[in-house]
Parts: C-alpha cells; structure tokens; sequence
C-alpha cells in the first residue's frame, strides 16, 4: 500500500487550474494594460485565460484561454531559440547571461557596458537577437513564423500588422536602444530591418492553448513532443530555461523565482509562459500589469499553480 503522506503521481490539473481561477478572481482587471503602445490600451483588461500542456499530450484550460493576444515579449525566446541555432555558442560573445536588474527597455547598462546586453529576454538584447537571425537568413521573419507555428501546431497564427504598425510609431525607446547597439558596432544589419522585425516578432497573436504548446520543447530537452524531433540540443533547451528564471520577467526575475519557482517568460501584453522541466507549459494570460510589466493576475495565478501542485525546480 502507498503510504499517505505521499502525493499522488500527478495532481489532477483541471480542478487545480478551477482553483486557481478561483483564487485570484479579486485580481482581474487590477494593474494597468500596456498603453504605450496605442493598438494594445484598447485590450479589455477583465480578461484571463489559462493553460496547460503536458508531455503526455494533454491540454488542460480554463478562461479565456482561448482568446488571441499579442504575445510581446514571449517572442524573445522563440528568437533565442532560432540565433542559437545559427550562431551557437558564439551568440554570448555578442549578448550577456546575467539578470539586468533594470526595466526591460531600459538604456542605462549599455552605455557602461559597450553595446553588449545584459541578456537576451530584455529589449536591447533582443535586437542584437534579432540581428543575428537577419544575418543568417533572407527570409526571417517567415522563418520565425513558420517555427511559431510548427511549435504549436497550429497555421493559422499570424503577426497582427496594426500592433507591429502601433509600435513602430509609438518606438521611441526601442529605435533609440538599436541606434544606440549600432554605435558601439554589435548590429551587423540596418537598422530599420531590425525593428521591423523586432515590432513584427513582439506581434504574434497566439492564445493562451497555443502558447501552452509552442513552449514543450523547453520542457522536454528541447525535443518535439508531438513528433518526438530535437528542436534545438537538449544543453541549449537547459540553458534557454536557466535564462527565463534569471532574466524572463526583467527586474521581477528574482521575485519571481521566489513565489513562484520555475522558469518563465513575460510579455506586455499580459501573457506569462511557465515551464515545468520533463511534464509541462502552462501559460496564462490577463492584460492587467504591475509596475514592472508582468501580468498581475498571471503572477499569482502562477504562484497558486505551484504551491497547489508543488511543482518548482527548487
Ligand atoms: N514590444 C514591447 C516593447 O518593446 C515588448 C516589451 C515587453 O513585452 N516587455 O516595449
């Protein structure tokens, strides 16, 4: 017989996403959505949605989890993923490994530290990600779409051109982190290519099922877990997961891995990806904001998620 005190195999993930939508019910619509970019002030801020996908090949949701949102930032790992694989183990020479400790659009470490970023999952490292992928092939932006929709298995995913146009003209921040990275010499291509494809990546529309899915190859050593094909070295797969701990929701990464454990990637547009290593993604979405830019409802509904299920890599 199984002695009690032992939890069981795996908890039983519908009830714990209903809880989990119940407790954080008095936080929705709470925080404030993204109005620097003009297309996103409009998204109705009373809205949650969120997902799970297993390594088993379950999909689990609750919400509005099915509702089409601009993933922002979620894209940079996506781009990661995509320059690791063209660039290697040389990409580091061009971008940091180490949490920034500052807003994600933030200009201030780059002067002192020469135009090399802070890491990958902030802004200015993910123009020099950009530029990398534009280096290595003509046709990147479709790449990266047909990676996004490859990972969710889903076609019909687009990049929303009046968000990426919304960007583009409310880019102050981001035109002048680019410019800024070209003066010190670590862009290779125009500037104007890279932020387009950099407002055309943060565009994505995906929901949160989609998401949920997109993002099992970080919890399976980087294989597919549809077609059981690598997607990118398992070391990488590794690594791209230690990276979201430290850098992935920006200055709250340390908060963040305190409540809530596991590695996880945020973007404006109220989104927030999580990664259970070897069993699942779950995603959730709710466009309400903190002060740093992380989903406020998200947030806690990730804690809910992990101290319910006890899943942390600590
Ligand atoms: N497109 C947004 C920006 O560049 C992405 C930021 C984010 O999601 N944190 O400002």
């Amino acid at each position: 017989m199984k002695p009690d005190h032992l939890p069981p195999a795996r908890p039983d993930l519908a009830e714990i996403l209903a809880q989990v939508h119940d407790h954080v019910r008095p936080l929705i619509g709470q925080g404030k959505v993204a109005s620097y970019i003009p297309r996103l002030a409009s998204v109705p801020i009373d809205r949650f949605g969120m997902a799970i996908a297993t390594l088993d090949g379950e999909l689990f949701a609750t919400g509005d989890a099915d509702e089409l949102f601009s993933i922002q930032s979620i894209s940079k790992v996506f781009t990661l993923t995509l320059a690791l694989e063209a660039l290697g183990g040389d990409l580091w020479k061009r971008v940091g490994r180490e949490p920034s400790g500052n807003p994600f659009n933030s200009l201030v470490q780059l002067e002192r530290e020469r135009g090399i970023p802070r890491n990958p999952l902030i802004n200015a490292g993910a123009h020099v990600i950009a530029d990398v992928i534009l280096s290595s092939s003509a046709t990147a932006r479709e790449d990266l779409l047909g990676f996004v929709r490859d990972r969710a298995d889903n076609p019909a995913i687009i990049m929303d051109e009046d968000v990426a146009q919304s960007e583009r003209d409310a880019g102050f921040r981001n035109c002048a982190l680019v410019n800024f990275i070209r003066s010190f010499h670590n862009l290779d291509n125009d500037v104007e290519r890279v932020l387009d494809f950099y407002f055309h990546q943060c565009a994505l529309q995906m929901n949160c099922m989609d998401l949920a899915r997109a993002f099992l190859y970080l919890a399976n050593r980087g294989v597919c877990q549809r077609s059981g094909v690598p997607v990118i070295k398992a070391d990488r797969a590794r690594r791209i997961n230690a990276l979201m701990m430290t850098c992935g929701t920006y200055d709250a990464s340390g908060e963040f891995a305190f409540r809530v454990g596991l590695p996880a990637k945020s973007g404006v547009g109220g989104g927030i990806v999580a990664v259970v290593p070897n069993a699942m993604s779950v995603v959730v979405w709710s466009p309400g904001l903190d002060d740093k830019g992380n989903s406020l409802a998200g947030a806690a509904a990730l804690e809910r998620f992990s101290e319910l299920t006890g899943f942390s890599v600590f």
